[in-house]
């Protein structure tokens, strides 16, 4: 287990809550990010939004990335 401490999350979001998160497309890995508040799942390209603290787990709200999009990048 990898303590990612680069990552700061969002105020409301349970730091923890992020070890229980997982694609629900591809059950991967997401990257949170803080700025703008989404998780990211770098192998489909998606960004789940976060409202209020709460990620929304669904595919039709999730926004799809440029392959150049930064938010890969980070
Ligand atoms: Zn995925």
């Amino acid at each position: 287990m990898t303590e990612d401490t680069s990552t700061s999350a969002p105020a409301g979001l349970d730091r923890r809550l992020l070890d229980i998160l997982a694609c629900p497309i591809c059950k991967g890995p997401l990257v949170l990010h803080a700025e703008p508040a989404v998780l990211v799942c770098r192998a489909d390209r998606l960004a789940f939004p976060l409202r209020d603290g709460v990620a929304v787990m669904l595919e039709e709200e999730a926004r799809t990335l440029a392959a150049d999009d930064p938010l890969l990048a980070r």
